[in-house]
Parts: C-alpha cells; sequence; structure tokens
C-alpha cells in the first residue's frame, strides 16, 4: 500500500521558516522586536496583540509579497527529501493553508529543488488524519495531536509546540533519517 511507505511533510515551520519571514514583516509594521522564541503558543493571539484574520493576512501577504525571502528550516532539506526518495520511500506534502497562497507555495519549492512525491493543499478543516502516509512531520499542537495509531507523528521542534512533551521530535528534518 502506497500509505506504507508514505512519508508526510508539513510545509510552513517544518520546510519553510516562514514564522521568521512573518515576524519581520510584524516588526516592521507594528515597531517592535520579537524573535521566533518569542512566540511560545501555537496561537499567535496569546502572544502579540493582533486578531486571528490579521494573522492569517500576514501569513498570506508573506507567501504572496515575500516568498522568495522565506528561508528553509535548514540548508539541506532538498538532500533530506532526495535521500528519502532513494530510499523508496514517497514524500507527501501536506499544507493547510489559505488557497491564494498556492502557487507561491509551488514556486518556493522549485526554488529550493526540494523533490516529493505529491503535494496536498487543505483548505477546509479535514484532519491530516484522513490522508495516506505512515508518518507526519509536524509542528502544529493540533495537527500532531489529531493523528491516530498506527499512524506516527514527529513533531518538528518550535517555540510554540515545546508542551509536547511525549512526542519524538525533530530539531532538523536530516534527523529524521535516523529515525526510519
Ligand atoms: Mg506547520
Amino acid at each position: 500500500m502506497v500509505s506504507d511507505k508514505t512519508i508526510a511533510l508539513d510545509l510552513d515551520s517544518v520546510l519553510a521558516d516562514v514564522m521568521q519571514i512573518w515576524l519581520e514583516e510584524y516588526n516592521t509594521i507594528f515597531h517592535t522586536t520579537f524573535k521566533k522564541e518569542d512566540i511560545s503558543d501555537w496561537h499567535i493571539y496569546n502572544i502579540l496583540p493582533i486578531s486571528k484574520e490579521e494573522i492569517s493576512n500576514l501569513f498570506i501577504t508573506v507567501w504572496k509579497n515575500r516568498w522568495q525571502d522565506i528561508p528553509p528550516t535548514s540548508n539541506d532539506i532538498a538532500d533530506v527529501t532526495d535521500q528519502l526518495l532513494d530510499r523508496g520511500f514517497r514524500i507527501s506534502i501536506i499544507t493547510k493553508r489559505e488557497r491564494v497562497t498556492m502557487p507561491f507555495v509551488s514556486y518556493w519549492l522549485d526554488l529550493y529543488e526540494i523533490s516529493f512525491s505529491d503535494i496536498v493543499f487543505i483548505f477546509d478543516d479535514a484532519s491530516k488524519n484522513h490522508y495516506p502516509f505512515f508518518l507526519l512531520v509536524d509542528d502544529s499542537p493540533i495537527n500532531v495531536k489529531e493523528i491516530l495509531s498506527p499512524k506516527k507523528i514527529v513533531v518538528f521542534d518550535q517555540p510554540w509546540n515545546r508542551l509536547l512533551t511525549s512526542y519524538t521530535r525533530i530539531k532538523k528534518l536530516n534527523q529524521l533519517i535516523n529515525l526510519l
């Protein structure tokens, strides 16, 4: 079965370190100096005085206008996905997002020459658990908790998910290779 060899990777904050640029934009607009380490809650509005809608709009702006500035979470992520494909795994990128950002995600994946087998854009509130994979790497506490056994979850370390202490955690994508 396809799902037995498919590794699912989240995009934002697992492959693309989008919060770096999101915070640059936020700091410019509000004349602040927040850093990623300050965002210790998945719900950004619990940390910063900004509404849900403004948070989402700023993500859209960043992906539309600054996608070329969004760094990967480390320089070797394309090597990692190449290695996983070489070893016979499938790579499925599964990303929940606003539809308007979709083309810019494709441009970004091309820019960093990231190989993958397929990509799923989720526009509604469907759980990632419904999709075919045996292991998901994600940074969202909400997505992490939705994944049910026998599927496996690996938490990608970010300041907003440090309360998830009972899960396997990686700080860089290349640490995934030793877990397989
Ligand atoms: Mg994410």
